[in-house]
């Protein structure tokens, strides 16, 4: 089994150049929602954010969005929004879900890498499956269990290739 440690480690998903993913030979992006485009308990990403989601497309990345919300009609609306296909309920860090990104952006996980929050579902879950994984500084601290999960994930929070 897999050690849930990140490829790569960044502030945030706007520090992910088309320059970076290419040549880190990344050409799609499985991209969790909540706490990595925007904060929970927030219904639109910053400007900086959707102008990061404008560049990345015109320079021919692939993208999805893979979240284990279980909100799913704020993951539709996110999707229908950007038009993008999105999947909820995606059982993060169990490999389903990166199965159906896969098929829909018709790229293997070996060229693809999951882009979330979490070390415990977004990173390990993209070990697993084979995919990159960066991990982003959470934008949800204001969540309760925030310097929990923290804790947890303290000893992952490292590059390791
Ligand atoms: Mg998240």
């Amino acid at each position: 089994m897999p050690l849930p440690y990140p490829h790569l480690f960044i502030p945030d998903v706007t520090r992910l150049t088309p320059e970076l993913l290419r040549r880190r030979h990344i050409q799609g992006l499985l991209l969790d929602i909540d706490g990595t485009l925007m904060p929970t308990h927030q219904d639109q990403p910053l400007p900086a954010v959707l102008a990061w989601l404008t560049q990345v497309r015109q320079a021919g990345v692939a993208l999805c969005l893979l979240s284990n919300s279980r909100r799913g009609w704020r993951v539709e609306a996110f999707g229908k929004q950007l038009g993008l296909p999105w999947r909820n309920l995606a059982k993060k860090p169990f490999t389903g879900g990166f199965r159906w990104a896969e098929e829909t952006l018709g790229l293997p996980c070996s060229h693809l890498a999951m882009v979330g929050d979490q070390i415990f579902t977004d990173v390990w879950g993209a070990r697993r499956a084979g995919c990159q994984a960066v991990l982003v500084e959470s934008t949800d601290t204001d969540l309760w269990y925030f310097s929990l999960r923290r804790l947890a994930e303290l000893p992952f929070r490292k590059e390791r290739p």
